[in-house]
């Protein structure tokens, strides 16, 4: 049975610019299941990413709660959310943020080593998941001799590599061509169905928000 994996209760976000106040989000109220499929769409500034941000423990609400994985986030000392997001979270960027002095196999290796993971079976479901994403040609290549479809796949395997509960993605197929971007989206779609996993994504793309539940 589907649980709650998020609760999100009156939330509310403010920037402050100078002595200007900025109100970006404002009682939001939003309750996500695990093994769910969310597209959030909304003109630009209408405060996706402010929300995706939140979620991924990256910022803190003005006010309100958030409660992920049955924790109230705000009562989590740094070290608590910097577990949760590792034991839990993935978050992908649309401009993948590789590590650009790492090869393709080492940018996927890398978080698993930091987990603790020895490295010789980290190599070894960094390649398997690279498999996956169609990058078995592209192992010892760095990210500046890929393409922006072949870095984001790289991205993506690296955030399903540590089998995440909850993936948080901002426009992850914004810089992409339309073959890359459906390569891109069934591989997350696949990965969400098949671990039971959650994934919310900002997108423009109304063919891919479409697909989501
Ligand atoms: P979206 O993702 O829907 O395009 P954002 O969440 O990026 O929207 O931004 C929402 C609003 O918050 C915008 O008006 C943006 O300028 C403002 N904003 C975002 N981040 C900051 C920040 N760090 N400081 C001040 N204003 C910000």
């Amino acid at each position: 049975m589907s649980k709650n994996l998020i609760e999100i209760t009156n939330l509310k976000k403010e920037y402050l610019n100078g002595d200007v106040r900025i109100s970006v989000l404002e009682k939001v109220n939003l309750n996500i299941m695990s093994g769910k499929l969310i597209a959030l769409v909304g003109p630009s500034g209408s405060g996706k990413s402010t929300l995706l941000h939140l979620l991924a423990l990256l910022d803190k609400p003005t006010s309100g709660s958030i409660k992920s994985f049955g924790v109230d986030v705000q009562k989590l000392t740094n070290a608590g959310k910097n577990k949760m997001i590792r034991e839990n979270i993935s978050i992908i960027f649309q401009n993948n943020n590789l590590l650009s002095d790492f090869t393709a196999l080492e940018n996927v290796a890398i978080p698993l080593i930091i987990r603790n993971e020895n490295y010789k079976s980290s190599i070894e479901k960094a390649s398997e998941i690279l498999n996956k994403v169609n990058l078995k040609h592209r192992f010892e290549h760095f990210p500046s001799d890929l393409s922006g479809g072949e870095q984001q796949r790289v991205a993506i395997a690296r955030a399903i590599s540590m089998k995440p509960k909850l993936i948080l993605a901002d426009e992850p197929t914004g810089n992409l061509d339309t073959e890359n971007s459906s390569l891109i989206s069934d591989i997350l779609f696949n990965y969400v169905k098949e671990e039971g996993s959650s994934l919310i994504i900002v997108t423009h793309d109304l063919k891919l928000a479409n697909k989501a539940k």
